[in-house]
């Protein structure tokens, strides 16, 4: 009998694992897709949020707040890259300006600190702003975050300290007992005496497996330009339009590994589960970021994707023990990756009769990172293993050694994407054109399997369907 079955894997799922291994506690955690952080946690605009712009008194201004002040210690603890860069806001019109205002309002509401700043004051700290832009509002506490490292990461050190993933199963019915509850799934049956929902777009249909309909998650896409890294100091924040009548608008943003994210759109589907991309979507988002900056380089674009948000139509994230045990941690949209170290506290706090272990550790190995390594560091990692001397991804300077330590980790890659999220080969210029074949050889070697067994990133999705140049 489990103490704690937590359904989904993303950042939620994953904080929140982290967070309750610190006590004597029997957890589980149940994914359906074949690697932990697949859904929106990987297809994001990666923003840890100041926390301005939630409605004050909401669920998601406080833990938006708090979530931004946990994350120096949350990324130092796991590991994670985390630039803490700000924010700004940037009104071109009038309308713009008062709405601006208003948002100086929120934040003193929320208690996070900003500054109105006029254009000369806006063109001095970021150069690349249009001239159209009139004032902007500066958010220092934002930050940037690599969202595939921190979920791999939470989940890395949740099992280092006892967690259980068992990834593949998909969570098809939960039955109330007694005491507790069982959770069936493709493949097996827990008996478990809490259950934890952080099931995504798929968390009404989990709630009401055991409760009656309250919420309705709607599935609301949106969809980004990737450039490339040419300079790191094309865009200095994070930029945001402001919001309107109109929407949301888009942000220009440079990530840790500086590459620029432009988006993303906004736009409700039927479909959870599609993430595709259209022209028109695409040159709206366009229109709205020349807003922001003068020189939109998107002549340095290497990919488009998009991702699905999990909108509550109760307007807040809802998190609630909805029947005894039986946990919600639904409709998390965005702020939810800013926010979930404070959402993993705040169902931390719901868990009753729980006991510390003596033997917890907060820290994550580090990884190996040879990006960040001065020459001699590097000589003496070759030295300890010659992997770390052959560079693979040459995009971005990835090594064999590394690779091998992303597959060899608890939690470790097992797919190309894998790979991928964990350390880079594949974000590139090439998007993976020439270091594939090799991710792909290292992972057959590493995982014991043919090369023709080894998946792009979705079980079943096969790159090769028999051998190449007669091997
Ligand atoms: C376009 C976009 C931009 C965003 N930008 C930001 C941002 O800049 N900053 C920010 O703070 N937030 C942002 N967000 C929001 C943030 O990404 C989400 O709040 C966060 O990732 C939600 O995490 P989650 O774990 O709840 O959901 P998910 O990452 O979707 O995880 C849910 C998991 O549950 C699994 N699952 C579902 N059903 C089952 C089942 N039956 N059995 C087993 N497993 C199941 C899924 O496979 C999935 O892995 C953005 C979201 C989107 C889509």
């Amino acid at each position: 009998m489990f103490d704690i079955t937590i359904i989904g894997a993303g950042v939620v799922g994953s904080m929140i694992a982290r967070t309750l291994s610190k006590y004597k506690l029997n957890i589980l955690v149940l994914e359906k897709e074949n690697d932990v952080g697949n859904g929106a946690s990987s297809a994001n605009s990666a923003i840890i949020h100041s926390g301005y712009d939630p409605e004050p008194g909401s669920l998601k201004a406080r833990l938006n707040v708090r979530g931004n002040y946990l994350f120096d210690k949350v990324a130092e603890e796991l590991d994670v890259e985390f630039m803490r860069i700000g924010s700004i806001t940037l009104a071109n019109n009038q309308e713009e300006v008062e709405i601006l205002e208003s948002l100086v309002e929120r934040a003193a509401l929320n208690g996070v600190c900003v500054k109105v700043l006029n254009h000369d004051e806006l063109k001095t700290i970021e150069p690349s702003i249009t001239d159209k832009v009139i004032k902007g509002l500066l958010a220092p506490t934002c930050g940037i975050i690599n969202p595939f490292e921190l979920v791999v990461a939470a989940m890395e050190n949740a099992i280092d300290n006892g967690v259980k993933l068992h990834l593949c199963e998909e969570v098809t019915s939960i039955v109330k007992q007694e005491s507790g509850f069982i959770v069936n799934t493709n493949k097996n049956s827990y008996e478990t005496k809490y259950v934890i929902n952080c099931a995504g777009v798929y968390s009404d249909k989990i709630n009401e497996m055991v409760n009656k309909k309250s919420f309705t998650i709607k599935p609301r896409r949106g969809e980004y330009f990737v450039l490339d890294h040419f300079d790191n100091n094309y865009v200095r924040h994070v930029l945001f339009n402001v919001p309107s009548s109109k929407g949301k608008g888009v942000l220009v943003s440079p990530t840790t590994h500086y590459n620029y994210l432009v988006g993303p759109s906004s736009e409700y589907i039927d479909d959870k589960e599609d993430v595709s991309t259209d022209k028109e979507t695409l040159d709206n988002v366009k229109q709205k970021a020349y807003s922001l900056v003068d020189n939109l380089r998107l002549d340095k674009q290497i990919r488009i994707f998009s991702g699905i948000r999990a909108v509550s139509d109760t307007g807040d994230f809802v998190i609630e023990e909805v029947i005894p045990y039986f946990i919600n941690v639904a409709g998390i949209q965005s702020p939810g990756l800013a926010s979930s170290p404070a959402i993993a506290e705040m169902v931390e706090e719901m868990i009753k009769g729980k006991e510390l272990k003596e033997d917890y550790n907060p820290y994550r190995k580090p990884l190996p990172r040879l990006n960040k390594k001065t020459i001699e560091e590097k000589i003496a990692l070759c030295k300890t293993n010659p992997l770390y001397g052959n560079i693979i991804c040459r995009c971005e300077k990835i090594s064999e050694g590394e690779i091998v330590d992303a597959i060899r980790r608890n939690c470790g890659a097992t797919t190309v994407k894998g790979v991928k999220k964990r350390v880079r080969p594949g974000f590139g210029k090439c998007q993976g054109g020439f270091c594939e074949a090799s991710v792909m050889k290292i992972l057959a070697r590493e995982l014991g399997c043919d090369i023709k067994q080894i998946v792009y990133g979705k079980e079943n999705a096969y790159i090769l369907k028999e051998g190449t140049k007669g091997e």
